[in-house]
C-alpha cells in the first residue's frame, strides 16, 4: 500500500488543507461530518460583517442584502452541491424544523394516503419527527428494518411501499454506516407507488455529488455545519422541486413566508416560489461562514471532492485492516456504496473515543461500539488519517 506521505504528495487538492484554521497543529480531526473546521478567511468575513454591514448599514441591510440571502445562498448550494436549478432551494431554520415543515407539506400533498415509510436506523430527529407528524395527521409509520452496517436498498424499499404510502423519508448517506442510497433509483420506486420522497442530505452535501433535478427528487433538507463548514448551528437548507412549488403548503405560516411580508395584511397567503418555506426572520449571522466553503467547493467541483473523499475512506479501511485487525468495518467496503465517513466497530470503542479525545485525536462514537471517522475531504490529509489510526492502535493496546 502506498504510504500516507506519498498519497499526500500526489493529492492535487492537498494545498486546500492549509486554508482551514488549525490544520498546522498536531491535532487529528476526524469529525468533520459533525462539525466542519472553519476556513481562515471566515474570520475576516465575520468581523467585517459586524463593522461594515451590521454596524454601518444597520436596518438598511435587510433591503440591501439580507432579505434575499436565504434565496441567494439556496441557489448557490443548489448549483454547487445539489445539482438543483435556481429557485428551488432556500436556507432557513434548523434541519429538524425544515424536515418537519416538509414532512407536513408532503403528506398534505397526498390526501387519502395513510403511511409514512422510513427505516429504523434513520437519524433520530427524522424518526422522532415522523412519529409526531403521523400522530398529528392520523397516519401510521411503516418501518424498514436495516442492517446497521449498510442501509436502505431498492428491495427493502419496494417491500415497504404500497398504494397507502404518502411519503418516504430517507437519508442519502446513513449517519452511522455511511451507506450511500441510490437517490435516483429509490425516488423512481417511490414515484411508481405514487408516493413522495423527502431526502435528508445532511451527511452527503459537500462530500458526495448530488443531482436532485436529475433524480426527479421531490423534497430535500440538509445541514450546512457538517461538510459545508457553516459553523455550529448554521441554518439548514430545504429543496422543493419546481413542479411542486405552487402546491406546497408548510405548517408554520409566518410573515416571512407570506406573499408580501410588509403588507402586514389580515391573513396569510403563501409567497410564490421557494420563499414560502420560510417562517420568521432568517438567521443572517449564521449564514455567513458557509459562503466561504461554498466558494471553495464551487472552484474545485464536487467530482474532485468526491475523488479525494473516496481516497481517504479507502485508505482508512485498508489501514484499519492492517493496524486494527480486531475491529470490523461497519461501513460499505464497496466505494460506490459509501459516503464520506467510515465506522469501525469494536466493543471498547466508547472508552477508546474518550482516550483519543484526551490525546487530541477527535473522531466520534456511535452506539453500538462504533468509532466514526468523518474524513472531510478538503481539510483532512492522509497523514492525519494515519496518525489517527495509529493512535487507536495505541489506545487499544493500553486498554489491554
Ligand atoms: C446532523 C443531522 C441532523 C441534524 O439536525 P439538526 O436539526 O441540525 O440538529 C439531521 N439529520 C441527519 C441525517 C443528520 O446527520
Amino acid at each position: 500500500m502506498t504510504a500516507a506521505h506519498d498519497l499526500d504528495a500526489a493529492d492535487t487538492l492537498r494545498s486546500y488543507r492549509d486554508l482551514f484554521v488549525g490544520t498546522d497543529s498536531p491535532l487529528v480531526y476526524l469529525d468533520g461530518n459533525s462539525l466542519g473546521r472553519p476556513l481562515k478567511v471566515t474570520a475576516e468575513r465575520l468581523s467585517s460583517f459586524v463593522t461594515d454591514e451590521w454596524g454601518d448599514r444597520l436596518i438598511r441591510g435587510w433591503d440591501e442584502r439580507w432579505m434575499a440571502l436565504p434565496r441567494v445562498l439556496g441557489n448557490e448550494i443548489g448549483r454547487v452541491a445539489l445539482g438543483a436549478a435556481a429557485g428551488q432551494t432556500i436556507v432557513g431554520d434548523s434541519t429538524t424544523v425544515l424536515l418537519y415543515k416538509l414532512m407536513r407539506a408532503a403528506v398534505a400533498l397526498r390526501p387519502g394516503r395513510t403511511e409514512i415509510v422510513l427505516d429504523r436506523d434513520n437519524f433520530p430527529t427524522d424518526r422522532y419527527l415522523a412519529d409526531g407528524v403521523a400522530r398529528e395527521c392520523g397516519l401510521t409509520l411503516t418501518w424498514i428494518d436495516v442492517d446497521t452496517t449498510s442501509g436502505v436498498t431498492a428491495d427493502l424499499l419496494a417491500a415497504a411501499l404500497s398504494e397507502r404510502t404518502a411519503l418516504v423519508v430517507l437519508s442519502h448517506v446513513a449517519y452511522r454506516s455511511a451507506w450511500l442510497a441510490d437517490g435516483a433509483g429509490l425516488t423512481r420506486l417511490a414515484h411508481d407507488a405514487g408516493a413522495l420522497v423527502l431526502w435528508d442530505l445532511s451527511h452527503s452535501v459537500g462530500s458526495v455529488p448530488l443531482a436532485l433535478d436529475a433524480w426527479d427528487a421531490d423534497l430535500a433538507v440538509g445541514c450546512t455545519y457538517k461538510y459545508l463548514n457553516g459553523g455550529p448551528g448554521a441554518p439548514a437548507f430545504a429543496y422543493v422541486a419546481a413542479r411542486l412549488l405552487d402546491e406546497v403548503v408548510q405548517p408554520i405560516q409566518g410573515w416571512m413566508g407570506a406573499a408580501d411580508p410588509f403588507l402586514m395584511g389580515p391573513s396569510y397567503a403563501p409567497a410564490p416560489g421557494i420563499q414560502r418555506i420560510l417562517s420568521g426572520t432568517p438567521p443572517i449571522v449564521g449564514m455567513l461562514a458557509m459562503q466561504d466553503m461554498l466558494a471553495l467547493l464551487g472552484e474545485i467541483g464536487m467530482d474532485a471532492v468526491r475523488e479525494k473523499s473516496l481516497g481517504l475512506t479507502s485508505y482508512a479501511i485498508d489501514r484499519a485492516a492492517d493496524l486494527l485487525p480486531e475491529t470490523t468495518v461497519a461501513s460499505p467496503v464497496d466505494p460506490m456504496l459509501r459516503g464520506g465517513h467510515v465506522t469501525l466497530n469494536h466493543p471498547r470503542m466508547r472508552e477508546v473515543t474518550q482516550a483519543l479525545w484526551q490525546r487530541d485525536v477527535v473522531p466520534d462514537f456511535r452506539d453500538p461500539g462504533g468509532l466514526r471517522l468523518g474524513l472531510s475531504p478538503l481539510s483532512t490529509s492522509y497523514d492525519e488519517v494515519e496518525r489517527g489510526l495509529r493512535a487507536v492502535r495505541e489506545v487499544l493496546d493500553s486498554l489491554g
